[in-house]
C-alpha cells in the first residue's frame, strides 16, 4: 500500500514543476482567444506532463498501468481548447499503445473519454465566472466514467487499490487546478499593478505640465487667429489654419489628460444609464453617418448607476469613436445595454465589425500613447478605463483581426 505513496508524490511533483516552468515561460492568462502557436505549445507541454506521469506509474498490476496522465489532459483541454487537448490525447494514446499489453485499449478509451468530457465543458468553463464549479463538475463527471470503466473492463484488482488510487487521483486533480488558478490570479494582479504604476507615472507627469502649457497655448492660438485674419500674406493665410488645428489637437490631449487627474469623486450622483447611453448614441450618430457606419441601439431593462454622467458620456464617446474609426466599409455598430453576468451589474456592450485587433495589440490597449492612427493620441482608451475603474467598473475587450471588436463595460448598478 505504502509503495504507492512514492510514485504518487513523484507524479504530483512532476506535474507541479512542469506547471511552474510553463507559467514562467508563458504566464497563464484568461485570454479570450489563443493563437495556433500557443495551442501547439500548450499541447506539447501537456503531452510532456502526461508522458512523465506514464513513466512513473502509481501501480501496475499485471498489464494495467495507473497514473495521473489524464490530469494534464483535462487541464489543457479546459484552458487551451480542443486542438491543444487533442494533441495531448493522441500522445497519451500512442504512448499507451506503445507500452502494449492486454489493457492498452482500456487506456485509449479512458483518454478519449477524458478528452470528450473536458471538451464538452470547455465552452462553459470559458464563459463561467465560477471556474471552480466547472473544474469540479468536469473532474466529477470524469471520475464517474473512469471508475465505471475500471470496474467493468479490468479484472478485479486488490480491493485496497481502488479507494487509494481514486482518492489520490482526486487530490492530485484538485491541487493541480488549485495551483493553476492561483497562478492565473497572481498574473492578473501583477499585470494590474504594473498597469496602474504606468498610469500613475503618466498622471503625475501630466499634472506637472498640463496646466502650464495650456495657458501660453491659448495665447498663441488667439494671436494666430488675429494675425491671419488681418493679413495679405499668402503664406500666413495658408498655414495659419493648420497651425490652429495642431494647437487644438495639443489642447485636446491636455484636456483628456486633465480628466484623469481631476478628483471628481464628489460629483458622483445617481445616473440614469439608459439616458446617458441614448444621448451618447445620438451624439455620435453624426460622426457615424459621415463614415457611412450604421448604429443600432438596444436596451434590455432600465439601469441606474452611481457616477458622473459627463464622464460616462466621455468614456462611451471614446469607445464608439474607436469603433467607428476601425471600420473601413459596410460598418455596423451594435450598442446594447443589458444585465451583467454577475448580479447587481450592468453591461454596456459596443460591438463593431471593423478591423479588429491581434492579441499583441489587445495587450497594449489602454497603455498611455499606444495608438495605430496617424492622428491618434493613444489616450482615449486609457482615460476610459481609468474613469470606469473609478466608479468600480471594468472594461473588457474581445477582438479578432478582420472580424471586429466587442467592448464590454461592466458597471455596478445603484441600489
Ligand atoms: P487613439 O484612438 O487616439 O488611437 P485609443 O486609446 O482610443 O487611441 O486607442 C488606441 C488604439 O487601440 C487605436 O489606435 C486602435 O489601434 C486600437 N483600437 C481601439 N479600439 C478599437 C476598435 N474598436 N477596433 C479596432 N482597434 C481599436
Ligand atoms: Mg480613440
Amino acid at each position: 500500500m505504502l509503495e504507492m505513496a512514492r510514485p504518487l508524490l513523484i507524479n504530483i511533483a512532476m506535474l507541479f514543476s512542469v506547471l511552474f516552468i510553463w507559467n514562467m515561460v508563458m504566464p497563464f492568462r484568461r485570454s479570450t482567444s489563443i493563437n495556433l502557436k500557443k495551442k501547439l505549445i500548450y499541447g506539447f507541454i501537456s503531452s510532456i506532463m502526461a508522458l512523465l506521469c506514464m513513466l512513473f506509474p502509481l501501480e501496475t498490476f499485471g498489464e494495467t498501468v495507473f497514473d495521473l496522465r489524464i490530469v494534464p489532459l483535462i487541464l489543457v483541454t479546459l484552458y487551451g481548447g480542443g486542438f491543444a487537448g487533442i494533441i495531448c490525447m493522441f500522445t497519451i494514446i500512442l504512448m499507451r499503445l506503445g507500452m502494449g499489453g492486454e489493457y492498452a485499449w482500456v487506456g485509449v478509451l479512458i483518454a478519449i473519454v477524458g478528452y470528450i468530457i473536458s471538451l464538452s465543458f470547455y465552452g462553459y468553463f470559458k464563459r463561467s465566472i465560477r471556474k471552480w464549479r466547472v473544474i469540479l463538475l468536469t473532474g466529477g463527471t470524469f471520475m464517474l466514467f473512469y471508475i465505471a470503466i475500471v470496474l467493468t473492463l479490468i479484472v478485479p484488482l486488490k480491493a485496497y487499490f481502488y479507494p487509494i488510487y481514486f482518492t489520490s487521483f482526486a487530490i492530485a486533480y484538485f491541487f493541480i487546478f488549485y495551483l493553476t488558478e492561483r497562478l492565473v490570479l497572481i498574473n492578473i494582479q501583477l499585470e494590474e499593478t504594473v498597469y496602474l504604476e504606468k498610469l500613475s507615472v503618466a498622471g503625475k507627469m501630466a499634472a506637472a505640465i498640463a496646466h502650464e502649457i495650456r495657458n501660453p497655448l491659448t495665447t498663441v492660438r488667439g494671436l494666430l487667429q488675429f494675425i491671419s485674419s488681418n493679413t495679405e500674406d499668402e503664406k500666413i493665410k495658408n498655414y495659419a489654419p493648420l497651425m490652429i488645428e495642431e494647437i487644438d489637437r495639443t489642447n485636446k490631449i491636455i484636456t483628456d489628460y486633465l480628466m484623469l487627474i481631476k478628483p471628481s469623486k464628489r460629483d458622483y450622483e445617481v445616473v440614469n444609464l439608459n439616458k446617458v447611453v441614448k444621448d451618447t448614441t445620438n451624439l455620435t450618430e453624426v460622426l457615424a453617418s459621415y463614415h457611412a457606419v450604421k448604429m443600432q441601439y438596444e436596451e434590455k431593462g432600465d439601469f441606474e448607476i452611481h457616477g458622473n454622467s459627463q464622464e460616462l458620456k466621455q468614456c462611451l464617446i471614446n469607445l464608439i469613436k474607436n469603433a467607428i474609426e476601425s471600420i473601413e466599409e459596410k460598418g455596423l455598430i451594435l450598442i446594447t445595454l443589458q444585465n451583467g453576468i454577475k448580479k447587481g451589474t450592468v453591461d454596456i456592450v459596443i460591438q463593431d465589425n471593423g478591423a479588429g485587433m491581434s492579441e499583441e495589440q489587445l495587450e497594449k490597449i489602454g497603455l498611455p500613447f499606444y495608438t495605430t492612427k496617424s492622428k491618434g493620441t493613444g489616450l482615449g482608451t486609457m482615460i476610459t478605463i481609468q474613469l470606469i475603474r473609478n466608479i468600480g467598473g471594468k472594461v473588457l475587450y474581445k477582438s479578432k483581426i478582420g472580424e471586429g471588436t466587442t467592448v464590454t463595460v461592466t458597471l455596478p448598478t445603484h441600489n
